[in-house]
Order: structure tokens, then sequence, then C-alpha cells
């Protein structure tokens, strides 16, 4: 499985070099607690989180 990132700003995974929310840069190979949000708006984490868009995101990027 290769090596993902997570982006700073909205916390999504992706393998590739931009994020695929926001378009961040701004990536990080550091983060822990993998999150899958499927329905936005019944979701606490993703309230939490701030997500707007479904999909994987890390719990804590660092
Ligand atoms: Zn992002």
């Amino acid at each position: 499985m290769p090596k993902e990132y997570a982006c700073r700003k909205c916390h999504a995974l992706t393998n590739g070099r931009i994020c695929p929310i926001c378009h961040s840069t701004d990536l990080s190979p550091n983060w822990s607690g993998l999150v899958i949000i499927i329905n936005v708006k019944e979701s606490q984490i993703a309230k939490a989180l701030n997500i707007t868009t479904p999909g994987r995101y890390a719990l804590k990027v660092t």
C-alpha cells in the first residue's frame, strides 16, 4: 500500500501531491486516525472537523 498524505488544511487523505478537496499542496505524511465520511450532514465527526465533502480524512495531522 503506497504511503498516503494528509492535507494540513482540510485533513483529506491523498496519494497525490495536491489535496483533492481544497487543492492545497500543504500535505503531511505524519497523520493518524483514519475517518471515512459518507454522509456529511449526519456525521458528528464531519461537523467537528469542518468537513463538507464526503471522503477519507485523517483525524490528526502533524
Ligand atoms: Zn485539503
